[in-house]
């Protein structure tokens, strides 16, 4: 098959489009011919090399995928070859205490898809049958590829996590990312009252348009002084957080006596300060939250399925131009998914 490799750490020109072996179809696994995938920041961490994670060598990124059902180990009858199907995309061991009470991102062996094992950046992937979800005719695959992972983290993070009622105001930092314009979309659904911040006005009439009840430009407005404005001087409960250093303290800062902060990444870095008093004092908490369950996920998908919710796909670039779209992602130009097409 065709894929995107890199063979060792660095920039985007690391990438490789080159020939490599089809993926392995274990027992219990289904093998899916990538139609489209989205994507990630961990897609750029993998490539620069992380810290205390050692990446496979040569290695395939690509979390969020969608495609058709290529191949079927011995034994799977769920799914036809041919159809049309989006990735869970968590790998769990599907038998410890936290997978079998629906919370497999908890699991010890939990691995995003692409991260340890090969993911999307192919024509080929393969996944446990438990990681399949049919598409209905009416989703696109450039759409379905642009779901999984952000809707499914800001998922977790809004309605499980933090349990988010019409009684709340949230602020949304950068909703133009995969998880702000996620996070913006399911906060509407469940009524909350919701606040977003992004870089330009083009992004902030984007926002808007997808259902952030007021915006602020993070650039060049009092990020603090306008959340206090907007919620007559209160602050908000909520504080969606994924950016990390660059917005960390005025995130802090934003919040009501009581609210709460849910992170679920640290995009400019991850060496915040806390100033206890705060957190001590206006009583607030901080929840860390990583990917979701795959139940959640369904559920989430069925949102998608009735068109209440819908990915923002900012743009598209052939598989063989994964450099360039991971640049186009490093740039922070985007409102909303890149997504390959395979
Ligand atoms: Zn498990």
């Amino acid at each position: 098959m065709k894929a995107v490799r890199f063979h060792e750490h660095g920039g985007p020109d690391v990438l490789r489009y080159e020939d490599a072996p089809d993926p392995d179809l274990p027992t219990g696994h289904v093998q899916v011919r990538v139609r489209a995938c989205a994507l990630n920041h961990l897609d750029l961490w993998q490539r620069r090399g992380l810290e205390r994670v050692k990446i496979p060598m040569p290695h395939i990124s690509g979390a969020d995928v969608s495609g058709e059902i290529a191949a079927l180990s011995p034994g799977i009858s769920d799914w036809a070859l041919g159809q049309r199907v989006m990735l869970q995309p968590g790998v769990s061991c599907g038998r410890c205490a936290s997978c079998l009470a629906g919370a497999d991102n908890f699991c010890p062996k939990y691995d995003v898809l692409g991260y340890q094992s090969a993911g999307g950046y192919a024509e080929l992937v393969t996944v446990p049958a438990a990681n399949v979800i049919p598409l209905p005719d009416a989703v696109d695959f450039v759409s379905a590829a642009a779901f999984p992972l952000s809707f499914l983290t800001a998922w977790h993070m809004l309605v499980t996590r933090i349990g988010l009622t019409e009684r709340d105001t949230v602020l949304v930092i950068a909703a133009g990312s995969g998880v702000g314009q996620a996070a913006v979309q399911i906060a509407r659904t469940l009524r909350a009252r919701v606040i977003a911040t992004a870089g330009t006005p083009k992004k902030l009439e984007q926002a808007a348009a997808i259902g952030a009840d007021a915006v602020i430009d993070h650039h060049h407005d009092d990020v603090v002084a306008r959340v206090r404005t907007l919620t007559g001087g209160r602050g908000v409960d909520v504080v969606v957080e994924h950016v990390g250093v660059a917005t960390w303290d005025r995130s802090m800062r934003c919040l009501a006596r009581g609210g709460r902060l849910v992170t679920c990444g640290a995009t400019t870095g991850h060496d915040a300060k806390l100033d206890l008093r705060h957190l001590f004092a206006r009583q607030l908490s901080l929840v860390g939250t990583y990917m979701g369950g795959k139940a959640e996920l369904i559920r989430a998908a069925q949102l998608f399925f009735r068109g209440e919710v819908r990915p923002v796909v900012d743009r598209t670039f052939p598989l063989s131009d994964a450099a360039h779209a991971q640049r186009h992602l490093e740039a922070s130009e985007q409102f909303g998914k890149i997504v390959l097409t395979v």
